[in-house]
């Protein structure tokens, strides 16, 4: 099969969270089992170029209709760590990718409506025919759309759109002139409830919404988020048109790269270690003390990565720093946020907690140092408000550090209270607590640090436990095989 992933983020070259990771890490799973796979991403200034191999201009002259004229854009090539990525850059004065960050701009629906448009006319205008153009997120909700309502009509006709939904929060509300920049104008026909008028907003579009209309199969990242999206408000409002394009929805679990996030042959960790050489990690948590300063004291380190959005309960994440260190243990975070506020609000905390020898945040984004944290820290807090899937606690798991978790989306369906789940005693691997509270957070932490301290035997079964789950894109990159030969039979 031939299938082209379109995607704002890429790992390593174009990462913000979990998207990332997904996109680079299922293609490689698609390219193992014999497929083809290409990625379109913006050309970003920000990207991480160090991780591009090869990276040239392939074609030169790529005009993109816009607003009744035209961009000029160059397509360049290069290799992500052995994937194939194609970089659209726009030559326009609105800099729509030459800017510090990847997110976060009051034009952002305008730079991704574009990209996914360049996108496409590339794959027109450049001959590329896949089988299946995967989308991601908001910012290629378009894709389907235009793909169905003007490139059918100039050949594009046997394509088929897989679109996941990583995170419902973030939708691409925006108004009419989207149309006009587009091409896709019309706004009577599109501004129809049963297309891409927002659920709530209506004198609004949502390309979220759109992806969903349009696709030929939408997925999200966990089989419990697919029906929490439906049926709870954790579809921000798109619950219903879930509900009515339900034959065509499903949860996929996502997947974690093991050859990127794998204690035995991770090379940005000082000491490699398995299951049975568990031992080993003890020189990771050494290394990841002298590294931050922390004092060598018998204590477990508790640590947060990820970033520091409402989304991830950052209230209970300052919480769970002070509990740690009142309750014999060191705390580490490493975390950064889009937010200017959020962010002055944690360096005000570091500021704070400046000279505790047990504490260390770090705000910022550092995958080196997530890698080392992930090794060296004992236990890892995620008490999310809303998780679609979430990655972090499976990378934790596969480094034998113990995840403690709220009981919602993909957390659900990878960790295991050790105490409480109905599951066989080996399959338990972390602590879950439910309500998204400071006393339900602590008693998790409580029970956690108490087991650290009292039965390290166990503690250490329980790190086992976990490295032994087996969250690779293997059996996630079969689903999605089944999902494409799925539609493209239709
Ligand atoms: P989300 O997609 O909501 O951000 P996930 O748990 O799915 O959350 O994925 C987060 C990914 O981003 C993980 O790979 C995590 O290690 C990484 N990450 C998040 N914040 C940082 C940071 N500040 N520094 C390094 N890696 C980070």
């Amino acid at each position: 099969m031939y299938i082209v992933m379109v995607a704002s983020e890429c790992a390593p070259v174009a990462k913000v969270g979990g998207l990332a990771d997904v996109v680079f890490g299922l293609s490689r799973e698609l390219e193992i089992r014999g497929n083809s796979v290409e990625i379109i991403l913006p050309k970003y200034d920000c990207m991480r170029y160090d991780q591009i191999w090869g990276l040239h201009v392939t074609r030169k002259d790529l005009w993109v209709p816009w607003y009744g004229g035209a961009i000029h854009c160059s397509v360049w090539f290069g290799f992500v760590h052995g994937r194939k990525c194609f970089f659209i850059e726009p030559h326009s004065p609105d800099n729509f990718f030459s800017r510090p960050h990847f997110y976060g701009f009051t034009d952002d629906v305008t730079r991704f409506a574009f990209f996914s448009k360049a996108a496409l006319e590339f794959m027109l205008q450049d001959n590329r025919r896949p089988d299946i153009i995967h989308c991601h997120d908001w910012q290629t909700g378009l894709v389907p759309v235009m793909l169905y309502e003007m490139y059918q009509g100039q050949g594009m006709h046997t394509q088929r759109v897989c679109y996941t939904i990583h995170n419902f929060k973030h939708q691409g509300v925006t108004g009419e002139y989207i149309l006009s920049a587009t091409g896709l104008s019309r706004p009577a026909h599109f501004y129809n409830f049963d297309r891409l008028r927002d659920n709530f907003n209506h004198g609004a579009l949502n390309l979220m919404k759109g992806g969903i209309v349009y696709s030929n199969f939408i997925t999200t990242v966990s089989p419990n988020h697919a029906l929490e999206a439906m049926h709870t408000d954790q579809g921000y409002g798109l619950g219903q048109t879930l509900h009515v394009h339900r034959h065509k929805f499903g949860g996929v679990l996502n997947g974690v790269d093991y050859d990127v996030w794998n204690p035995e042959i991770d090379p940005l960790i000082p000491c490699r270690y398995k299951a049975e050489t568990l031992d080993a990690k003890y020189g990771d948590k050494g290394a990841l003390r002298d590294r931050l300063l922390l004092r060598n004291e018998f204590k477990p380190i508790i640590a947060y990565i990820g970033r520091l959005d409402n989304q991830k309960g950052v209230h209970l994440i300052q919480h769970g720093i002070f509990y740690a260190l009142r309750n014999g243990a060191q705390f580490v975070l490493l975390g950064s946020s889009p937010d200017p506020g959020t962010n002055n609000h944690f360096w005000h905390l570091k500021h704070q907690l400046n000279d505790n020898p047990d504490c260390h945040l770090e705000i910022g984004f550092d995958e080196e140092l997530a890698h080392l944290i992930y090794a060296g820290a004992d236990m890892i807090i995620m008490p999310s408000l809303f998780e679609p899937c979430g990655l972090t606690q499976m990378m934790a798991l596969k480094y034998g550090t113990v995840p403690i978790v709220r009981a919602i989306g993909g957390l659900v369906d990878t960790v295991f209270d050790r105490d409480y789940s109905t599951r066989p005693p080996d399959q338990r691997n972390g602590y879950v607590f439910h309500q998204s509270d400071a006393p339900a957070l602590e008693a998790a932490m409580h029970r956690a640090i108490g087991l650290w301290y009292a039965y390290p035997e166990e503690f250490r079964q329980l790190m086992i436990n976990g490295m032994k789950c087996d969250y690779s894109w293997c059996r996630s990159g079969q689903d999605y095989v089944n999902i494409y030969d799925y539609i493209r039979c239709k």
